[in-house]
């Protein structure tokens, strides 16, 4: 296993790149420390995969270095830097048994056959393949070349980091928990560094003790689960973590805090102000840190929409449309409904970085 740093990278598929838009990648500084397990959460086209090839060696960065151990990689080929890659799609040999396909990377590199059978059992224990050893590839389910996939990865004792690409979206939904918490078993058992990429938060949050959230190119937060929801640092992490997201409003700076338009809402404001309010301000507040309280500011309700245990509330702010979150017992009144915004859960933005609020 190893450290994965990654310097002043930058990445443009066009040969004379000529502003920032001409890359896929902006500017990643980043270190992947080793034996975390990692999430690269991102929407489509934020980069992830063009990320992952630069660690592999398929790609080859327009600038900046990749480091293993603080050793630069740059110049080696992807079988020299000994990662296992798991795409989307399985890559099995069919016409081999499920041992075999185990048994075939140990090998090739000169493993003894008594430490091959070893791992081999070990691995596909863990992974339910006990049983199928047998059996050709050729035949299996969607769901089982999936894991022998996965277990071709693990199985190998000298991969620097295994990197799995979206690895789940052919396993049958049923079938994703399980697959996911034996991943984490097995990360917990061998210490692998591994980088799970995929563009679902839920699968991210559970996997990962780390998430890293790229958006347009760039990273723009590594953090726990819990980070992430209670201090999103760019709107755009706000936005896409929580289901429904942090509500944005335009705001100003004000006295002692924030204005929304005619309504002041107090709030340490004070990194805000030293660092000067050039550009555009936003308030960030997540639907759950939005109180019914009759002594808040008069919103309109034009939706409620019960999920169960909760209710999504549809409201709007004068012109500003937001959510917001209502717990069971709760009750909403029929007219004259005023909210407040809990200070120690609501952030100021400025051009979408979160410069000041939030409980310290
Ligand atoms: P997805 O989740 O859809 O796989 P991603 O986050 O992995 O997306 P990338 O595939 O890395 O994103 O793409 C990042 C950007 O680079 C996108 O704008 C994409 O169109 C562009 N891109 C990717 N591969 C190439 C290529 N071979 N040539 C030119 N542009 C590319």
């Amino acid at each position: 296993m190893a450290e994965i740093t990654l310097r002043n990278l930058r990445h443009s598929y066009l040969d004379i790149p000529l502003s920032d838009a001409d890359y896929a990648l902006k500017k990643i500084d980043l270190s992947w420390q080793d034996g975390g397990a990692y999430a690269l959460l991102g929407p489509s086209g934020c980069g992830k995969t063009t990320l992952l090839n630069i660690i592999s060696g398929l790609l080859e960065p327009s600038e900046g270095e990749v480091l293993f151990d603080n050793t630069n990689v740059n110049a080696l080929a992807p079988e020299q830097r000994n990662i296992a890659q798991v795409f989307q799609f399985p890559v099995v040999y069919d016409t081999m048994t499920v041992y075999q396909n185990l048994a075939f990377p140990l090998k090739n590199r000169g493993m003894g056959s008594s430490e091959i059978d070893r791992r081999v059992k070990e691995v596909s224990g863990m992974l339910g393949l006990a049983d199928i050893l047998g059996k050709r590839a050729a035949g299996l389910s969607a769901d089982n070349k999936q894991k022998i996939s996965l277990a071709r990865g693990l199985v190998r004792p000298d991969v620097n980091v295994i990197m799995f690409d979206e690895p789940l979206t052919v396993i049958d939904p049923h079938l994703k928990w399980q697959l996911r918490s034996q991943l984490k078993q097995l990360h917990q058992r061998y210490g692998f560094t591994m980088i799970y990429v995929t563009h679902d938060q839920t699968e991210a949050l559970t996997f990962a003790d780390q998430v890293v959230v790229m958006h347009d190119g760039q990273v723009v937060q590594v953090g726990t689960s819990e980070a992430l929801f209670e201090t999103p640092e760019h709107t755009f992490v706000g936005h896409f973590i929580g289901s429904p997201g942090m509500n944005v409003f335009p705001c100003q700076l004000d006295a002692g805090g924030v204005r929304i338009d005619d309504h002041h809402i107090a709030l340490d404001v004070s990194p805000a102000t030293t660092h000067g309010t050039d550009g555009n301000l936003e308030l960030g507040v997540r639907p759950e840190y939005i109180h019914i309280d009759p002594s808040g500011m008069p919103v309109e309700i034009s939706a409620v929409i019960d999920v169960g245990r909760y209710r999504i509330l549809d409201a709007t702010l004068g012109r500003h449309s937001f959510k917001i979150y209502c717990p069971e017992g709760v009750e909403i009144p029929q007219s004259d409904v005023r909210v407040r915004f809990d200070p120690r859960h609501a952030h100021v933005y400025i051009d979408g970085w979160r410069l000041a609020g939030g409980a310290r």
